[in-house]
């Protein structure tokens, strides 16, 4: 959060930071207490038993897009308010999709390293076969999820001449048609895309959604980015492709369990690249959220609707 958004939520009435590793740990804190009107969280889970120790409670919001974590059914059922912070965080995180997306094509991270470990002097004009790369113009992007990343990455991708597919079947027609892609059957984006990139909410739908099956589908070269949620992949079966090299690579933000250590499976292989959920973590995406963090305890605690209702 910025300062200035703290100040502002200090004069509203002021804040505690929980400093909770769960939502039992949370619920230890609350410890009923009745001034606690409003949390703001962006990975402790947020459920009734921490309602139960919040009796207060008139809003809950989730410090960023995804709200996987906050039992939403629960909690509007006792009339608790649940919103996002949706957009906010988007541009920084269609961004760094296409930063993990150039670190894979032109293995920009290992390349760093070997010039670091005294490499290059050693090899002169000599560069190992790795630096070869390839390049996004008139490749196939097939994204999933078309809302407020998911968007982004395409206006983004249009500016590098690729070919754009998108798969939402809950958005409006009229943006499909504004990001001048084409919008195929699931499996045949599988089938065509040299690159797949995910920006769907984890959901039961969703979850593992890059199954066996996807992943037989896809091209022997093709890449996936996955900035969303970890679970949305079946990580196994991901590892096991990776490792017999029957995609060509892949770049996460986000795990299923995080976060990873050096030890994870993922981090023993070459053609992938790793970074710790850092996707919304730009200084302009935090005051925007910030912003509109504040904004939305005000509306909860003056009895307005807030601009990212989630249970409406
Ligand atoms: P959004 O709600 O604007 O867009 C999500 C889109 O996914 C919607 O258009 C929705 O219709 C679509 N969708 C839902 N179920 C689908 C399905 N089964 N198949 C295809 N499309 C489906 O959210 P957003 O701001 O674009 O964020 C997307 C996700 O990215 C978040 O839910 C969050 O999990 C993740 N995220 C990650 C980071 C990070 O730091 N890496 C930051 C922000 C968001």
């Amino acid at each position: 959060m910025s300062e200035k958004a703290l100040a502002e939520i200090v004069a509203m009435g002021g804040f505690a930071r929980a400093d909770a590793r769960d939502h039992r740990e949370l619920a230890e804190r609350l410890s009923g207490s009745v001034s606690v009107r409003v949390i703001v969280s962006e990975y402790i889970r947020v459920d009734l038993p921490v309602l139960e120790q919040a009796p207060g409670l008139k809003g809950v919001i989730a410090y960023g897009a995804g709200y996987d974590h906050i039992d939403v059914d629960s909690l509007a059922s006792r009339g608790v308010v649940v919103c996002n912070c949706r957009g906010e965080n988007a541009q920084a995180v269609a961004e760094l999709t296409f930063g993990l997306l150039l670190c894979l094509l032109r293995r920009i991270n290992r390349a760093d390293h070997w010039v670091r470990e005294n490499e290059w002097i050693k090899a002169g004009r000599n560069l190992p076969g790795w630096v070869m790369g390839n390049e996004l113009q008139g490749k196939t992007l097939g994204i999933i999820g078309l809302g407020q990343i998911g968007s982004r990455v395409a206006r983004i991708a249009r500016g590098f001449d690729m070919k754009i597919l998108g798969y939402d079947p809950f958005a409006p027609p009229v943006a499909n048609t504004f990001h001048k892609m084409e919008t195929p059957p699931l499996e045949e984006l599988f089938s065509s895309a040299d690159i797949v990139t995910l920006h769907v909410p984890l959901t039961p739908e969703t979850d593992r959604m890059i199954s066996a099956r996807a992943l037989a589908m896809m091209k022997p070269k093709a890449l996936l980015i996955n900035t969303s949620r970890g679970k949305v992949i079946d990580e196994p079966v991901l590892l096991e492709t990776l490792k017999q090299n029957r995609i060509g690579g892949a770049a996460f933000d986000v795990f299923a369990d995080e976060p990873i250590s050096s030890d994870h499976p993922f981090s023993k292989l070459e053609n992938v690249v790793l970074s710790p959920h850092m996707g919304a973590l730009t200084q302009e995406a935090g005051e925007r959220l910030s912003d509109a963090v504040v904004r939305q305890i005000r509306d909860i605690l003056e009895g307005r609707r807030p601009e990212c209702l989630i249970n409406k």
